[in-house]
């Protein structure tokens, strides 16, 4: 793979939008947005040719048609139309993709102004001076109900037992240099959870905290059985660490049953008084221990079978340090002695 150059020095930035059923609200999100990025271009920190790129995720109301009103209107919005509703994850995914290649870097935010557009600033001064990957963090969670506060925070620490690398308090609200979306297009899975995904990437990251707030009009589009099914998806795409724990719970009940085995050995031994229930028992129990592992060791072979088939990449290429005696243009082809190349870039042994 070669390696991609991007533009540090007043960057183009887009920033990707999904928007279901957001008639609502886009308006608002359009006005406040397009002078975030006007002050932006007026300072000259990002260029001229960024863009906003809305993401209409099959949408049932006007969305589509606002956003080709104000893609007509003013060059600096730009409209991605998925063909229907594929959810969060996908119309992020589709509008990063799309901006992949036409930008030094992307921030994807969801359309409802919860997340605040100011934290667009700390974001892009963190890429200029070097991050690849800038994580949107909530410092608080006062707007939130007690019960999606409860259960959000549960859900992360939940994550890191199953061994889960996730960033606390973070959702879809980032930056990602042009590299960075290079290395997340060679992502193939379909169970996207881009929380997962982002931080297996590398490269230099940072985070900017900023106060999440109320949607700004129109109802939440993720209601509890979507969340659930994203945690879901979070868990089962990540962790190996369920199956696991099966193997280790059918050793427990099978160890547990075999002393309680030999107790009742010694019982019979000793006082000739085994009942038969005793007996019976104990074959259930070990019984169900056995098949518990069993279970559990074919779940470890289908978890390997799992993994190959996601066919994530198993490393990235940061810098290539070689002989300054090779062309530049060589860099790509040329193979240079393997104690030539710096050990960070050697990919990992798998
Ligand atoms: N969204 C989407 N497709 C969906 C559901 C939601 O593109 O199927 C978008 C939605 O328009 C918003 C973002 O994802 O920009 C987050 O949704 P929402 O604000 O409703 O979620 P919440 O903040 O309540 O978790
Ligand atoms: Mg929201």
């Amino acid at each position: 793979m070669d390696l991609i150059k991007q533009n540090r020095d007043c960057p183009v930035l887009y920033v990707v939008v999904p928007c279901y059923n957001e008639e609502e609200v886009l308006p608002e999100t359009a006005k406040r947005m397009r002078a975030k990025l006007r002050g932006l271009i007026a300072e000259k920190k990002i260029s001229p040719r960024s863009r906003i790129m809305f993401v209409n995720d099959g949408s049932r109301d006007r969305t589509w048609e606002m956003i080709e009103t104000l893609a007509h209107a003013d060059p600096l919005f730009a409209g991605v139309k998925l063909s229907r509703n594929r959810g969060h994850q996908n119309a992020v995914l589709a509008g990063l993709m799309t901006a992949r290649g036409k930008c030094d870097c992307a921030i994807s935010i969801d359309a409802d102004l919860q997340d605040d557009i100011n934290a667009i600033d700390g974001m892009v001064a963190d890429f200029c001076a070097g991050s690849d990957i800038v994580y949107g963090v909530r410092s608080s969670r006062d707007t939130d109900t007690f019960f999606k506060r409860f259960t959000a925070e549960g859900y992360y620490h939940v994550m890191q037992r199953m061994g889960v690398e996730l960033v606390f308090n973070h959702a879809d609200y980032r930056l990602m240099s042009a590299r960075a979306l290079e290395a997340l297009s060679s992502y193939r899975e379909v169970n996207l959870f881009l929380r997962g995904i982002v931080p297996q990437i590398g490269y230099k990251t940072s985070t900017v905290t900023y106060a999440r707030t109320e949607r700004f009009a129109g109802e939440s589009k993720y209601p509890l059985k979507k969340m659930l099914a994203l945690a879901w998806d979070g868990i089962t795409s990540f962790s190996l660490r369920p199956v696991s724990m099966l193997i280790g719970l059918g050793l427990l009940i099978t160890g547990g049953s075999l002393i309680a085995g030999l107790v009742l050995l010694i019982i019979q031994l000793v006082t000739g008084s085994l009942t038969g229930t005793a007996a019976i028992l104990f074959s259930i129990w070990l019984a169900c221990g056995l098949i518990l592992c069993g279970l559990g060791l074919t779940g470890e072979y289908i978890g390997k079978i799992y993994e190959e088939v996601k066919d994530r990449p198993r490393y990235f290429i940061e810098a290539v340090s070689l002989d300054p005696g090779i062309e530049k243009e060589d860099v790509s082809k040329a193979v240079p002695p393997s104690d030539e190349i710096s050990e960070s870039t050697q990919p990992e042994e798998q």
